[in-house]
């Protein structure tokens, strides 16, 4: 089968232009002007942008964690997905403690076969550490496992420093990389203790027990250890100024690193904590949100080519489970749902608001997601040869953003209300149509991405 796209502008990475975009089967096959091919189903692009799919490598689906499961499992977060534009997402598979990492995966591998509507692929925890976990990792890379996760807070996930300095010695070896969650876990300990003991337990606390130098210092340290093991690595849902300046200093002293932001750092701030009736809760996760100048970092450094991906952190929980946080707000489940709403938010606060160009979005979203997580060749830009994962995006309207519209299992949007510009017309996957104007097809399959090593 095969489906012409004409007359559209193609978005990629490294450039925009106006051409015709042949898809044959699952693959682009041929882009050109004036394309002509009688047998192919052709779809006028006229006034509207053809960007490559987006690639989320920052999801929780089916995960269970602070006593609950997330609301999402592959199932519904992968329509979610999908109907936002993203054709592939990278999950976090997570062993059950005290077993092996092969366990972990395929554990992950069972919440995702069958359910998942659009692909995907696993980062692996490493939440342990000791001889049987190192001499695992080349099983995990051979099954298409190329990038790792470890935390440097979190009591049940975290290995300690010599464990994640041992650990980025062993990935780097191995041509892999780590991504890693940056906070200093005393830290956040003694100050959640001081705000539970003064009887501060609402939400408000949140944002103050977990302060932006907290996740600085931590940022600061993973990227030393990292320097004296020479070992790429990334800095995750990266949310603040201070962060940022830790980033500048390791690349001063020419250290190679990938930084990735959530759109709910760009565009969301900490006051929302302190809005009444428990509301805030509904906007706890970790790190927390900061201020507008750190947002106006960030957006800076996404311009800049200092920031390389941005990423959800999906990991969703609905208002009832959110609830299981009245009284300690260090029980509040943490995170917020994203992946539905990444596209347009990006298109609508970034280019259409002029702080980051088109193809920029691409690339943040896209090619750099696929060459640090081993999907370039496939995935992350529209090029003759790669998957025929497309967005078709009508950059004309506007419409606001509301958690009635979206299939996410969630019953709130952090977004309520935020208004957008364009909308996304319809999202193709490996060459079939998967989303038309928010509907989505339900017979839509994703398929597991065996990754390659990041190009580093
Ligand atoms: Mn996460």
């Amino acid at each position: 089968m095969k489906t012409l796209f004409k007359n559209g502008t193609v978005v990629n990475a490294d450039g925009s232009c106006r051409t015709d975009v042949l898809v044959c089967g699952e693959k682009i096959q041929l882009m050109g002007a004036h394309i002509d091919s009688p047998e192919a189903k052709v779809v006028d692009c006229e006034g509207l942008l053809l960007f490559p799919g987006a690639i989320d490598a920052h999801t929780h689906f089916d995960l269970d964690v602070a006593n609950t499961t997330t609301a999402d499992d592959f199932a519904s977060g992968s329509r979610a997905a999908l109907r936002g534009g993203t054709t592939a997402v990278i999950d976090f598979a997570c062993p059950n403690k005290g077993e092996t990492l092969q366990q972990g995966l395929e554990l992950w591998h069972r919440k995702a076969e069958g359910r998942a509507a659009c692909d995907y692929g696993f980062h692996m925890t490493l939440d342990d550490w000791n001889e049987g976990i190192r001499a695992e990792l080349p099983a995990m890379l051979a099954q298409g496992v190329s990038s790792f996760k470890m935390y440097l807070t979190y009591p049940a996930m975290m290995i300690g420093d010599r464990a994640v300095f041992e650990a980025l010695g062993e990935l780097k070896k191995l041509g892999a990389i780590a991504g890693v969650h940056c906070e200093n876990a005393g830290i956040i300990d003694a100050l959640t203790a001081a705000r539970k003991a003064a009887g501060e337990l609402g939400p408000a606390s949140h944002p103050l027990s977990r302060p932006a130098l907290a996740e600085a210092e931590a940022v600061g340290r993973l990227l030393k250890m990292a320097c004296l093991q020479d070992a790429p690595v990334v800095a995750v849902h990266t949310s603040c100024a201070a962060a940022m300046a830790e980033v500048e200093a390791a690349r001063a002293r020419g250290q190679k690193l990938f930084v990735e932001t959530c759109p709910q750092y760009l565009l969301l701030e900490d006051r929302y904590y302190s809005l009444p009736d428990f509301e805030g809760a509904r906007y706890v996760c970790a790190p927390p949100l900061r201020k507008p100048r750190d947002q106006a970092r960030l957006w800076r450094g996404l311009a800049a080519g200092e920031i390389q991906t941005v990423n959800t952190d999906h990991c969703s929980f609905s208002l009832k489970q959110k609830d299981a946080g009245r009284g300690d707000f260090s029980k509040i489940p943490g995170g917020l749902p994203g992946v539905e709403t990444r596209f347009e938010l990006l298109y609508s606060y970034g280019v259409a608001a002029g702080r980051i160009s088109r193809e920029k979005l691409a690339e943040v979203l896209s090619a750099n997601n696929a060459k640090l997580y081993g999907l370039w060749g496939r995935k992350g830009a529209i090029r003759e040869g790669f998957d025929a994962d497309l967005v078709v995006y009508d950059p004309r309207g506007e419409h606001a953003i509301h958690a009635a519209d979206c299939i996410a299992n969630v019953d709130y949007n952090p977004y309520e209300g935020f208004p957008v510009n364009g909308s996304i017309r319809q999202v193709w996957l490996r060459g079939t149509l998967a989303v038309e104007n928010g509907e989505l097809r339900p017979d839509i399959a994703g398929q597991y991405l065996h990754r390659a090593l990041p190009m580093l």
